[in-house]
């Protein structure tokens, strides 16, 4: 198939990576990409990838690219390109994408519009409530008590979510907030997050496994609020809560992803992609946090690498209305884990620019593989030398370690990561350390 993957994070990266793993020859297109996905391949790649300077985010351009180069499947990786209406465009001329038109994709835009369709659809998440003074924060601050939960509506690239037991951190968060529009406030759910994806036609969801994702910067849960810095997948202990993963994820389907995906349909606004389910496991039940309409990153690193159903089959099906009948995607038992290499003053101020070393050394680990982020070849300092790699960004590789156990897995990735070299460069050390205690 010829492929068009949107998007240049190590979630497309990773992405990218299952496609040219699987059974089938490939063309891949990936616009923009990165440095690490213009130079993939893996030990069984059979397709092949270029990356092209074009922007993701313009509906016309991607849609006149898909026409004129017969793609075959878009895939939208970030949110950017999904609230910018790429896939309305793409699917009014007749082209298979697989991420959600604009207006389904406010189900991860807009934090409102997301509460009000779960409220009509009947499906667990905390109590909230919109306020547009700071005198309706107080109230409902009051009202819920600490700690303290407070939402910008709008995307704000994962920095618009206080959680806090300062009360007037939370005021102040509020406060800057306000300026674009009404914020959000939530009562505090306490409990394990999990991330699900859910694949879904519009009418039927087909679910991948689980995984955890970190959060916050520094070790312990401790720092500011990320992007993510690191994932595990599968989550053993799901089993003693629930049985069994598979009636976790059973769970899921019934009470949060059928209602959901039935509702946004009966609005005329089918949800056609990924619809990844945030949840926390409280003590009352499971809740959504939020709903993303995009694979998440990092969780997709260690979701992927264990898929053992061709996913180029799994996303035109998605894509086409052709997920009913299908079987459920199989995964292998092996541990995955990945841990996030950022710059740094990530995230408030990433150093950009820095060059990275080590990554053949990292990579040659056994059972390790590497997403990039945020890189790009950067300037030789002589003719006669190779270009570096250089940082670009906040989050700027992944190194992704699969084992039979999560104690190989995690020794592997930080084997590996030992292996690279970026002045500045964080990273947590902690990531799935609970699951091999
Ligand atoms: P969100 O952008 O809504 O996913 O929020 C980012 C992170 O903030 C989540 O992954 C949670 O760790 C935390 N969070 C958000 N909402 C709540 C809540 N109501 N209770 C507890 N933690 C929350």
């Amino acid at each position: 198939m010829r492929i068009l993957v949107l998007g240049s994070g190590a979630r497309e990266h990773a992405i990218i990576l299952a496609l040219l793993d699987e059974d089938a020859r490939h063309e891949i297109i990936a616009a923009p990409g990165n440095a690490g996905i213009a130079a993939s391949h893996t030990s069984s790649s059979r397709g092949s990838v270029t990356t092209i300077a074009l922007d993701p985010t313009d509906p016309v351009i991607v849609a006149d690219y898909a026409i004129d180069n017969d793609i075959e499947l878009v895939v939208i990786g970030p949110e950017a390109p999904l609230v910018a209406g790429v896939a309305d465009a793409l699917r009014t001329r007749g082209i298979a994408v697989f991420g959600p038109g604009k207006a389904a994709a406010a189900l991860e835009g807009s934090k409102t519009f997301a509460k009000r369709i779960m409220e009509s659809a009947g499906v667990p998440t905390g109590r909230a409530a919109l306020a547009d003074t700071l005198d309706d924060v107080e109230q409902t601050l009051d009202e819920f008590g600490a700690p303290f939960v407070v939402k910008a509506d709008g995307l704000a690239a994962g920095k618009g979510v206080l959680v806090t037991e300062d009360r007037d951190a939370a005021l102040a968060h509020a406060a800057h907030y306000l300026q674009q529009g009404p914020v959000l406030v939530e009562e505090f759910l306490d409990g394990q997050e999990v991330s699900l994806f859910l694949l879904s036609d519009g009418t039927n969801v087909l679910p991948l496994s689980p995984a955890q994702d970190y959060k916050r910067l520094r070790d312990g849960d401790a720092g500011p609020n990320t992007g993510g810095m690191g994932a595990y997948s599968p989550l053993p202990w799901l089993d003693d809560q629930f049985g069994s993963e598979q009636q976790f994820v059973d769970e899921v389907i019934e009470k949060i992803a059928l209602p959901t995906v039935r509702r946004l349909a009966t609005e005329q606004t089918p949800f056609i992609g990924l619809l990844y389910a945030g949840l926390i496991l409280t003590p009352r039940g499971i809740r959504v946090i939020e709903f993303n309409a995009r694979f998440g990153d990092p969780e997709t690193q260690v979701v992927l690498p264990r898929l053992e159903t061709q996913l180029s089959g799994l996303l035109f099906a998605a894509a086409t209305g052709g997920l009913g009948g299908l079987p459920r995607p199989v995964f292998r038992p092996d541990a995955a884990v990945t841990v996030v290499l950022a710059s740094e003053g990530y995230p408030e101020a990433p150093e950009t620019g820095r060059t990275i070393e080590g990554l053949e050394a990292a990579a040659s680990v056994p059972g390790v593989h590497l997403a990039h982020a945020a890189t790009a070849i950067g300037t030789a300092s002589s003719p006669d030398d190779m270009p570096p790699l250089i940082a670009t960004g906040g989050r700027v590789l992944n190194v992704v370690a699969v084992g039979r156990d999560f104690g190989e897995a995690r020794r592997r990735a930080y084997e590996a990561l030992a292996h690279v070299r970026l002045d500045g460069g964080q990273y947590r050390t902690d990531i799935a350390a609970r699951v091999t205690e």
